[in-house]
C-alpha cells in the first residue's frame, strides 16, 4: 500500500480487489476490475500502476526464460545491496538464495480480465452484513486497543476495521505467497524489476530484524502481506511496534497492525475528526461539469450550488473542502468526497475501493445504506466495447488518450464533450446507451 503508487489505468484492474475478496485461488484474473465512467483503475495493493504495454521486451517467452534461467545470478547480484542494508549473508543464504522463480506471478502481472465490475456490484461484494457483524464483535474484542490506538494516532477506528476487513476479511493471513520468493521473483524477471529490487530487500530487512516470523511473511502475488496487507517498504515507513515487545509484528500482533495501519493513515494526511464523505443529492438542473476530482469547493460552495446531504440531514463541517463523485452518473447516487477519502485512496487508489473502505466503516458504526438507488439496469461495457467507445469518440475528433480499453481522464473528459454535444446530462459515465449514440450517428 501507499507510496510510489500513482494511478494509473491499467496494470491495475488486475488486483483491483484487496486479497480478501481474490479468495484463495489467486488468479486475480478470475475477478475483476472496473470499469464504469468515473472509476480509477486500482493499483494492486502498493504496486505503483504502470501502463501495460504490448509486447513488453522483459516480458516475452524468450525473456521470461531467460531471466528465470539466471535467476540464482540475479539474487547473487542483489547480494552486496542485501549487505549495505545490514542483512546478515546468513539470513541471505537461507532465504533469498534457496529461492526458486514462482513463473505463475507472470501470468498474473500481466493478466487482462475481459470482464468487469460496476461499482455497485464492487460495493455489494465488499460491503456485506457479514462483513458488518464480524467488524462490530472485532472492535468489541479489541476494544482497548482501538481505545488506545484511535487516541495515538486520532484516526477512525472503524476505518481501521474495515481496512483490515476488507484486505483479509479480518484474518490473520492475507495470502499464502511466501513474500521473499514473489518479490525476488518481481525483482528478476519481467518488467517490474526496478520497482520490486526495493521491495524484496525491504522484506529481507524484516526477516533479518526478526519483525515477523518467516513462516508468517505470506501474501499476494505482489509481496502485500498481513491483515492490513502491507507492502515490504511500506512497512519500512509506516510498521510500529505498539504493543512494546521490541517486534513490529503487523502480521500476529493485533496491537501492531491496527496501530500501524492507523499511522499509515495518519502519515498519509488523515484529518482526526473528519469523515471520508457525504452520500449528497444533486439537483436537478445540475451543471454535471462541476462532477470532477480536480474541482475542490467547501461544503458551504456546494450548498450554494444546491446540494442536499441525503435524507437531508445538515453536513456537520461546512468549511471542509470536497470534490463531487457521481460513481453511476447522473443516474446514480452522488457523494462529496472530503480529504480523508483521498487519504483512503492512497492506500490502494481506486475511488471504489476508498467509498467500500469508507461506507463499511459507516455500517459499522450503526449508519444505514446509501439511500439513493445504484442504476442497477445499467451494463458495464466489455473490454471491447470499451475500445470501441474510444474509437468511435476518437473518430469523431475527440482526444481519448491511449485508446487501450481504459476509461481514463482524458476518455472521460470526451465523453462529456459528446454528451454534451447531444444535450445529455455530461457525467462521463461510460453508459452502454453513450456507445449506442455514438455507433448511431
Ligand atoms: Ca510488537
Amino acid at each position: 500500500m501507499v507510496g510510489l503508487r500513482t494511478v494509473a489505468l491499467s496494470f491495475a484492474v488486475l488486483a483491483a480487489l484487496p486479497a480478501a475478496a481474490q479468495e484463495r485461488t489467486d488468479p486475480i484474473s478470475q475477478f475483476l476490475g472496473l470499469a464504469t465512467g468515473s472509476i480509477t483503475a486500482p493499483a494492486s495493493q502498493g504496486v505503483p500502476a504502470q501502463p501495460q504495454t504490448a509486447g513488453h521486451p522483459l516480458m516475452t517467452p524468450e525473456a521470461i526464460a531467460n531471466a528465470a534461467a539466471e535467476f540464482g545470478i540475479c539474487l547473487e547480484k542483489l547480494w552486496p545491496e542485501a549487505a549495505r542494508r545490514g542483512v546478515s549473508r546468513a539470513t541471505y543464504e537461507t532465504y533469498a538464495l534457496s529461492q526458486t522463480p514462482d513463473m505463475k506471478i507472470m501470468e498474473l502481472l500481466d493478466a487482462q480480465p475481459e470482464f468487469t465490475k460496476s461499482f455497485w456490484d464492487y460495493l455489494d461484494l465488499l460491503v456485506t452484513d457479514a462483513r458488518i457483524t464480524r467488524g462490530r464483535e472485532i472492535l468489541a474484542e479489541h476494544r482497548a486497543v482501538f481505545d488506545a490506538v484511535e487516541k495515538a494516532y486520532g484516526v477512525d477506528r472503524y476505518v481501521i476495521a474495515a481496512i483490515w476487513g476488507i484486505e483479509s476479511n479480518f484474518g490473520i493471513a492475507g495470502g499464502e505467497r511466501p513474500v521473499i520468493r514473489s518479490t525476488a521473483t518481481l525483482a528478476c524477471i519481467g518488467r517490474r524489476q526496478n520497482y520490486f529490487k526495493d521491495e524484496f530487500l525491504s522484506a529481507l530487512e524484516i526477516l533479518h530484524r526478526g519483525d515477523v516470523r518467516p513462516e508468517q511473511l505470506k501474501g499476494s502475488w505482489a509481496g502485500a502481506f498481513g491483515p492490513t496487507q502491507f507492502m515490504p517498504t511500506a512497512f519500512k515507513r509506516y510498521a510500529v511496534d505498539f504493543d512494546g515487545d521490541g517486534r513490529r509484528d503487523v502480521v500476529a500482533s493485533v496491537p501492531d497492525l491496527v496501530a500501524s495501519t492507523a499511522n499509515n493513515l495518519k502519515k498519509a494526511g488523515w484529518v482526526s475528526g473528519q469523515t471520508w464523505g457525504y452520500e449528497v443529492v444533486v439537483p436537478g438542473s445540475f451543471n454535471f461539469l462541476l462532477a470532477d476530482r480536480s474541482r475542490q469547493m467547501t461544503i458551504h460552495e456546494w450548498e450554494q450550488l444546491g446540494i442536499r446531504r441525503a435524507g437531508d440531514k445538515p453536513f456537520p463541517r461546512s468549511g471542509d473542502t470536497a470534490y463531487l463523485l457521481l460513481p453511476a452518473g447522473a443516474r446514480g447516487p452522488a457523494f462529496l468526497m472530503l480529504n480523508n477519502f483521498r487519504v483512503v485512496m492512497k492506500y490502494n487508489p481506486s475511488e471504489a475501493y476508498a467509498m467500500a473502505i469508507g461506507h463499511l466503516a459507516d455500517r459499522m458504526r450503526g449508519g444505514t445504506p446509501f439511500l439513493q438507488a445504484w442504476p442497477r439496469d445499467e451494463r458495464v461495457l466489455s473490454r471491447a466495447e470499451r475500445h470501441e467507445l474510444q474509437q468511435l469518440l476518437s473518430a469523431r475528433g475527440y482526444d481519448v488518450g491511449q485508446s487501450d480499453g481504459q476509461l481514463g481522464g482524458k476518455t472521460r473528459a470526451a465523453i462529456r464533450s459528446f454528451q454534451a454535444s447531444i444535450g445529455a446530462p455530461p457525467d462521463g459515465f461510460a453508459s452502454e446507451g453513450v456507445l449506442m449514440r455514438l455507433r448511431a450517428r
